[in-house]
Parts: structure tokens; C-alpha cells; sequence
């Protein structure tokens, strides 16, 4: 027979799946021998069966009642006795924390009669219509469905007539006028009498609790916690103590430790003469915790007893809510709990000094999202006023600079000196060297993947992106919010680890772990708390960790980083700026002379970029991506020039020669799907001295590293292999040259080459591609466009928030790595390609290697590195420690 209540005397803190976090943790302090008031729990599993059937599960009524009468027996008082009432608490509590989300329902067992001997019993007459009043206002909301506000503004107002500042100022008369008057609007606003039987009361408290599992407030909870819909709560029903008996009593909540900073101490908050509910409502003010000192040092004393028990006994920073009824100290609850990033670390390095904890379960106890926090500039928080606006948090740190409005003024302010944060409704390819020159990046559109979002992330740049509340006027040079106009040149403040935009220079605290990073300076305290839980990844870590990196200061970077090289290098960027005009032409020629006069122009300045890159990575591997966007992107855009050269002629200037041929290259190339279109390995097949080209400059720079006395570990990665065929034929030409700059230089160039792994087909025949590749690299961005069907500049802004809000998907596949869908092409691949070629290398260059989620799946999944963002990197080598324990 299934069992549905568990007193908190049979319990534990291992089942917390039945007994909710709450429940177990109750029973284990019970366990422990501290001072909790007696109870039992209502399991989830009983919440689950009265949630999907509707009625309550057989058995259920009968085994509350027994444990019922165990607690009245123990307490020789029955629930609601007329002379001398035992009260009860029915108070939610899932598996997970959802703080404020459900319902706790107090006094439950008192009534028209009751209330009476309450008062007789405990002498305070007071006291208890205090706890009446309560009782009936809670359930009437909570069970019975009357509008909170209803009640509290029947408070205010006989508050207001009395002239009393606070509910403490209400005598027993007051609060007994105050019951009738919350019966009477229970009455009138649901037609219903507040229920005398005190059985009755507990029974729809306890189904009061199970139904508020699907309110509206849990559900929007669990979907931004990503907590699972189906789990149910558990109920605790215990013991009511008092701490509303007088100024000897009060309520409280502690902390075992600092949860800002992880600093020992006593931390929390006492509200004398109150029932626990006050102190978080904050309807009188609290004092500290170390004020109960003074107010009652022997039960403060033994707080402070039971927290250090606690805390050895969890191992773990504990958040504590208790109460003391006449001196005498009861605990309510406990749980590990929350902390800041700054306190994980500080905590975690404490606990293994103190021997309670070993070092991989310190390293278990940080996160490298809390590591990305520690490593950005922040505001300092209590100086700080109201935001101007709000948007989606889409790159960490903190950042200070004037207004804006387009890339070439945010170039030509940086090149003067000035910080500029530039304001865009969204950003395209063309706002980069607007976005290099950038404190931060702010647009009004796009999501956590928006262009602006994964630009700025893979750049460290401070982004809030999607902030919906500002209109950006581009031409106007200003974006207003409601009333508030922001005219170009004005200082703002952008907060992208909390998604907030300040007025003017908010105040910035720098950030030590960004320095301990940078330079390997390490000082005391939080600084040396993450290099100790690098060290412990570093030593357990499996999965290899490089970079995405483009430049030869982003390579040294990464390297200062921890990189152990680069996973990838683009191209791209070398086909811009001033280049652009030599691409230009290499499109553009008619004869095989003109082409390669345009490619032989790229050569020398592509080997440049590669030496520079290869001597930051000296002596690692350095992944170098053959050319893989369109080339129509290193064109001016289809429309513009159109429009521009339309207009032109209409004043009387027909087109140049040379822009009519720019038009007929433009509009020949033009592509409706781009991304699906001409590029990666394609461009390469068909458009002749490309490929020799880049691995031309590749191989020679190769030579000159070692002509130099260095290291040099090119890679050759082909990007949108389909089959294998491409990959013979791109390879075939690779070596080719290859060997002829190895001939003509007299020393030995070998290259490794390999593929991305980006497209499912590849994935599909990964074993018959691995016969050509001599690595593979999975390209996760184009995989899961092509896996979803997704074009991925377009699905998110158009339709993403809505799938998140149906819950389709809790996190967006670009963010975090789909592991049924495209986890599983990576797996096919890894499995074929190594049955193929043992010992294939194999890596992931897509954003999701510096995901934490996604480097636990890469771990799994058995991949040799994943390479991410220079400032990813830290948060990749933690993770992947994380993986491995
Ligand atoms: P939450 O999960 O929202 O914190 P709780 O179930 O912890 O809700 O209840 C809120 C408060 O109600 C507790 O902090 C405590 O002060 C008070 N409370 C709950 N049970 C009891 C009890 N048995 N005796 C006295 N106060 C109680
Ligand atoms: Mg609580
Ligand atoms: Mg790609």
C-alpha cells in the first residue's frame, strides 16, 4: 500500500523528492535532535495523485487523521480544543524551493470558541485574536479565494481610526472587531461562512496547498527556474509555536554565513513580538540578527549552537527561519542556501580548508556562470538608482559611455577618446567596428542569440539587447523612454549581468578575478578561492579547452586564458576593411590575370595574420577555417547600391563602369537563402584560387614561424562539408600546395586537415567523411539551424519568445546545446567518425562550447576539446572540471 504521510520523526534530507525540500529537511533536523515543533508530511506523491485525479487518494484522509491524533496525544490537546486549542500550520513545500510561490496556512484549529481558551490558556488575551484574525485571513485568501487586499485594507482602515502607526498598536478588542468584520467579507465575497470545524479547516488547507502547486505565480516561477511542471508540492503540517506572545517572543530568519560575500558571522534578521510571516513581509521593521543578542542572549546563544551544527552537518552555508515563543527558541525550517557567486567561491574554498568538504566537492559547489559574473566590472549596487529601462541580460559586465546612434560615430568618438555605448535597434555585420569601438552594445530588438547578443558575448562586450521599452531614432540621434528623451552624447550605464540601463555614470567596482585572469596576479580571498577551483578543474578536468580567436591579441589572450590553442580561426575578418577592395575585384574579374593579381594582393597580408596568430599560439594547435561566408556579404548590399546608383542617374549621373559591374556581380550573386546558399566548401570548389590562396598564406606563414625558430601547429579546418567527395576534392588541392610551398621553401609544411561537422548529412556519414578527415570540429550555430530548420537571424526575433512561453522549449538550442535532436547528430558523429578513424581528434567551435549545459554534454559525448570565446575560456575549463567529477 502506498504510504502518503511521513512524520517528521521517520523522515530525512535524502527524501526530499516525496517530502519536498521543506519536509525533509524538517524531519532531518528532527533527526539531528534540534528543537523543531512537532509534525508530519503530506507527500508529493499524494499532491501528484489529487492533481491528476482531482479527489483526494484513497487512504489519505484516514492517514492524516492518525498521525493527527499522534501529535494530539503528544501534545495532550486536540486540534481546536475549546479550552486549551492545539493549532496547527499546513505550509507547502516542493521538491525545489519556490520562496513566496505556494501557500503556508498558520492557526489553523481556531474558531468562535477556541479562541477563547487560547486566551485563557496563554493568559494574553491579545495574543490570541491576533493569531484569529490571522487564521481567518489566510484562509479566506488562500483557501477560500477572497482578494488579499480585501483584508488588508480593512486593517489600514480601523488602523486609521484608531491612530494606531502599526498592528502592535491594536488591543485584543480591535482584533476581535477585526475578526468579525474579515468573517463578514468572507461572507459577502464568496457566500460561503468561515469554516468552525477545525478538521474541515485542516482538510482544505492541506488541498489548498496541493492546488496551489498550478497557481499562477508557481507556474511562471518554474518556467523561469526551469523547474519541471509535474513533481507536486508536499505539505507540512506542524505544531504552531508562537512568536507573537509578547516581547519575549519574536521570529526570525539566519544565515550561517554571509550569503553576499561567504564572510562568517551571524547574519539575519528578528522582529520581536511577531509571527514569522511579518519578518518578510516587512510590515514593521526588522533589527539585526546580533540585536537578539542583547534582547535574549541564551536563546541567541543557542542559535547560534544549532547553526553551527547545521552547518557541519550540511556542510554548507544554511539558511534558517525560526521562532521564539517566551525564550524558547523552535526551529522552522532550513535548507542550503543561496548565495551570491562572490560567496560560492569564498565558501567553497572555506569549507575545504575547514576539512569539511573535499576539493572536487568545492569545485562542485562553484558554477562558471557565477564565474562569468566575478570576471566583469560591476555597479556598485547601493549606489545605484532606478533603472532607465530594462532589457535581456545577453552579455555580462558593466559598462559607462555617451549615447551613440551608428557605427562610424561610435569609431569616430572611441578614436578621440571618448567612451560610447552604441545604441542600435538592431545590430548587422556593419555595425562591428561600431561594436569593437564600444563600451557596450544596446538594442530596443533580438533575443539572447540576436546579432548584438552573440557578437558582444564572443568580443566580452557588455550587451543588453531586446529592450523593448526604448524607441531608438537613428536619425534623430536620440532614443526616448516614456518621457525621458536620451540625446546623442549623453552618459549612460549598462548593466548586462542584470539587463538594466542607469541615466549618467553609474559607479563601477572593478574586477579582481578579471586582473587575477589577465596577469596571474593572485591576492587573498576571492581571488584565491576561483584560482583554487581552476587548479582543481585544471587537474580533473578530461576535455581540452581552446579558443575562438581571429587576431594574434585575442590568441595571446586566450592563451593568458588557459587556452590550450585555437579551435577556430575565421578567415572572414581578413577579407574586410581596407581589403575589401582587392576581394572586390578578385569577385569582379573577367580574366584568370585579374583574379589572381586580386588574390596574389590578399596573400601577403593574409600571412601576416596567420604569423602573428601562429606565434601567440606557439607550439599549440591553431585551427585555421577556410573563407566560408558568401562572398556577396564582401559586396555592398543588393538594395542600397540599387538605390544609390538610381538616384544617381536621376540627377543626370549615369552609373561608372565599374559600379555597373558592381551592380550585374551584386545582382548575380544575390541569394534568397544565403546561409543555405554559395559558402564553407562550396565557395572554395568553385571559385578558382580561393582555397589555394588562403592555404597558400597559411603554409608560408608556417614556414616562416619555423625559419623564426618557433613552433607553428596549423590546422586546415573545411567549413559545410556535405560529403565526403568535397573533402577529397578540397583536400587533394591542400596538399597540392602544401607540398609546393614545402618544396620551394625547403622546409617541411604538414598541415592536419579536417571538417567542420555542421550540417546533418555530414553527421549522417561521419564514417565515411572521417576516412578523409584527419579531425573533425563540430560547428553547433550552423547544426542547429540546419537541424531545426531554423535561420537563426530571423527565428528569434520573430517567434522564439513565444516558444519559450509555451514552454516548447526551455532554453533557446542556440543558447544551450538540444541534446535529443542535435546532441544526437553529435553522437552518430563521434561514434562513426572514431569507428572510421580510431583516435579521431574531435572538437566543437560553436557557441555552445562555452555554454556550462552544453560542455557537460561535449564531456559526455566523449569529445576531445571544445573551444569557445577568449572569455569563455575560464568558464569552459571550470565547467569541464565540473563534468569530469
Ligand atoms: P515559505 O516557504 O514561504 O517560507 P513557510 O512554510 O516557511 O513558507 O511559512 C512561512 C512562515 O510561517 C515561517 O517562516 C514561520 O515563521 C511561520 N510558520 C510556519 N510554520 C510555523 C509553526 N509551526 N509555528 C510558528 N510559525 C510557523
Ligand atoms: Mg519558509
Ligand atoms: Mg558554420
Amino acid at each position: 500500500m502506498v504510504r502518503y504521510v511521513y512524520d517528521f520523526t521517520v523522515g530525512g534530507r535524502d527524501m526530499a523528492d516525496l517530502l519536498g525540500g521543506k519536509g525533509a529537511n524538517l524531519a532531518e533536523m528532527t533527526r539531528m535532535g534540534l528543537p523543531v515543533p512537532p509534525g508530519f508530511t503530506v507527500t508529493t506523491q499524494a499532491c501528484r495523485a489529487f492533481l491528476t485525479t482531482g479527489t483526494e487518494p484513497d487512504g489519505l484522509a484516514h492517514e492524516i487523521s492518525e498521525h493527527l491524533t499522534t501529535l494530539e496525544e503528544a501534545a495532550g490537546r486536540r486540534l481546536g480544543q475549546p479550552d486549551d486549542p492545539l493549532l496547527l500550520s499546513v505550509r507547502s513545500g516542493a521538491r525545489f524551493s519556490m520562496p513566496g510561490m505556494m501557500e503556508t496556512i498558520l492557526d489553523i484549529g481556531l474558531n468562535d470558541d477556541s479562541v477563547f481558551g487560547l486566551a485563557k490558556a496563554s493568559g494574553n488575551e491579545r495574543f490570541a485574536w491576533d493569531s484569529y484574525r490571522r487564521l481567518v485571513q489566510m484562509f479566506g485568501s488562500t483557501v477560500m479565494g477572497v482578494d488579499s487586499a480585501v483584508f488588508e485594507q480593512a486593517m489600514t482602515q480601523l488602523k486609521d481610526l484608531r491612530g494606531a502607526p502599526d498592528d502592535l498598536h491594536l488591543d485584543a478588542g480591535d482584533l476581535a472587531q477585526l475578526v468579525e468584520t474579515y468573517k463578514n467579507l468572507i461572507k459577502y465575497e464568496t457566500g460561503e461562512d468561515f469554516p468552525q470545524l477545525p478538521a474541515e479547516q485542516l482538510r482544505r488547507a492541506v488541498l489548498a496547498v496541493f492546488e496551489s502547486w498550478n497557481g499562477e505565480r508557481a507556474r511562471l516561477y518554474r518556467r523561469r527556474e526551469h523547474i519541471p511542471d509535474d513533481l507536486g508540492t508536499a505539505v507540512n503540517v506542524q505544531t504552531m509555536v508562537f512568536g507573537n506572545l509578547g516581547p519575549d517572543s519574536g521570529s526570525g530568519v539566519a544565515f550561517t554565513r554571509d550569503p553576499a560575500t561567504g564572510a562568517r558571522g551571524v547574519y539575519g534578521d528578528y522582529l520581536s513580538n511577531a509571527q514569522g510571516e511579518d519578518v518578510v513581509a516587512g510590515i514593521r521593521n526588522t533589527v539585526p540578527l546580533d540585536e537578539l543578542g542583547r534582547l535574549n542572549p541564551e536563546a541567541f546563544a543557542q542559535l547560534r549552537d544549532h547553526m553551527g551544527m547545521l552547518e557541519t552537518h550540511y556542510r554548507d552555508l544554511c539558511d534558517i527561519e525560526f521562532t521564539i515563543e517566551r525564550g524558547r527558541l523552535w526551529m522552522l525550517q532550513t535548507r542550503v542556501g543561496k548565495r551570491t557567486a562572490e560567496a560560492a567561491f569564498a565558501i567553497a574554498a572555506e569549507l575545504v580548508d575547514e576539512g569539511l568538504i573535499t576539493a572536487d566537492e568545492g569545485l562542485a559547489r562553484v558554477t562558471g556562470d557565477g564565474l562569468a559574473r566575478l570576471m566583469f566590472p560591476r555597479f556598485d549596487t547601493s549606489a545605484v538608482g532606478d533603472p532607465l529601462a530594462h532589457g535581456i541580460p545577453a552579455s555580462p559586465g558593466a559598462a559607462v559611455g555617451a549615447a551613440v546612434f551608428d557605427s562610424a560615430e561610435a569609431v569616430r568618438r572611441a578614436a578621440a577618446g571618448e567612451k560610447v555605448v552604441l545604441v542600435r535597434q538592431e545590430t548587422t555585420p556593419d555595425d562591428l567596428p561600431g561594436m569593437i569601438a564600444a563600451q557596450a552594445v544596446l538594442t530596443s530588438r533580438g533575443g539572447k542569440t540576436s546579432h548584438a547578443a552573440v557578437v558582444a558575448r564572443g568580443m566580452g562586450k557588455v550587451c543588453v539587447c531586446g529592450a523593448e521599452e526604448i524607441t531608438v531614432d537613428p536619425q534623430g540621434r536620440r532614443f526616448t523612454v516614456g518621457a525621458t528623451t536620451v540625446e546623442e552624447g549623453t552618459v549612460i550605464s549598462v548593466d548586462g549581468s542584470e539587463g538594466a540601463i542607469y541615466p549618467g555614470a553609474a559607479p563601477l567596482v572593478d574586477s579582481a578575478v578579471m586582473r587575477y585572469f589577465e596577469t596571474g596576479e593572485r591576492s587573498a580571498g576571492l581571488v584565491d578561492a576561483v584560482a583554487r577551483a581552476m587548479q582543481q578543474a585544471d587537474g580533473v578536468r578530461r576535455l581540452g579547452v581552446r579558443a575562438n580567436a581571429d587576431t594574434p591579441e585575442d590568441a595571446a589572450r586566450a592563451r593568458r586564458f588557459g587556452a590550450e590553442g585555437i579551435g577556430l580561426c575565421r578567415t572572414e575578418h581578413m577579407f574586410l576593411g581596407d581589403r575589401r577592395q582587392l576581394v572586390e575585384a578578385m569577385i569582379l574579374a573577367r580574366t584568370n590575370v585579374e583574379r589572381e593579381r586580386a588574390l596574389e594582393g590578399l596573400l601577403p597580408l593574409q600571412r601576416k595574420d596567420f604569423i602573428g596568430i601562429l606565434e601567440a599560439m606557439d607550439g599549440l594547435p591553431v585551427t585555421i577555417r577556410l573563407l566560408d561566408p558568401p562572398l556577396h556579404e564582401f559586396l555592398p548590399d543588393r538594395t542600397e547600391l540599387a538605390v544609390r546608383l538610381a538616384a544617381a542617374e536621376a540627377h543626370g549621373n549615369p552609373p561608372s563602369a565599374h559600379d555597373a559591374e558592381l551592380l550585374d556581380a551584386v545582382n548575380r550573386m544575390h541569394e534568397e537563402n544565403p546561409m543555405l546558399g554559395l559558402r564553407g566548401v562550396r565557395l572554395g570548389l568553385v571559385a578558382p584560387g580561393l582555397v589555394a590562396m588562403q592555404v597558400r598564406a597559411i603554409a608560408e606563414a608556417v614556414v616562416e614561424r619555423k625559419r623564426a625558430g618557433g613552433d607553428p601547429r596549423a590546422e586546415i579546418m573545411v567549413p559545410l562539408i556535405d560529403t565526403v567527395e568535397e573533402l577529397r576534392l578540397v583536400r587533394e588541392e591542400v596538399e597540392q600546395v602544401l607540398a609546393e610551398v614545402s618544396k620551394a621553401s625547403g622546409v617541411p609544411v604538414e598541415c592536419p586537415v579536417g571538417t567542420m561537422i555542421e550540417l546533418p548529412r555530414a553527421a549522417l556519414t561521419a564514417g565515411r567523411i572521417a576516412q578523409e578527415a584527419q579531425f573533425f570540429s563540430f560547428g553547433t550555430n550552423d547544426l542547429t539551424q540546419t537541424t531545426w530548420g531554423f535561420s537563426r537571424d530571423d527565428v528569434e526575433a520573430a517567434f522564439f519568445s513565444a516558444y519559450l512561453d509555451k514552454g516548447i522549449f526551455k532554453v533557446s538550442p542556440f543558447e544551450t546545446i538540444d541534446r535529443e535532436g542535435v546532441g544526437r547528430l553529435v553522437e552518430i558523429a563521434v561514434a562513426e567518425g572514431r569507428a572510421a578513424r580510431p583516435g579521431l581528434k574531435i572538437g566543437v567551435c560553436g557557441e555552445h562550447g562555452g555554454d556550462p549545459e552544453s560542455v557537460h554534454f561535449f564531456h559526455g559525448a566523449g569529445l576531445d576539446y571544445v573551444s569557445c570565446s577568449p572569455f569563455r575560456v575560464p568558464v569552459a575549463r571550470l565547467e569541464a572540471g565540473r563534468a569530469a567529477l
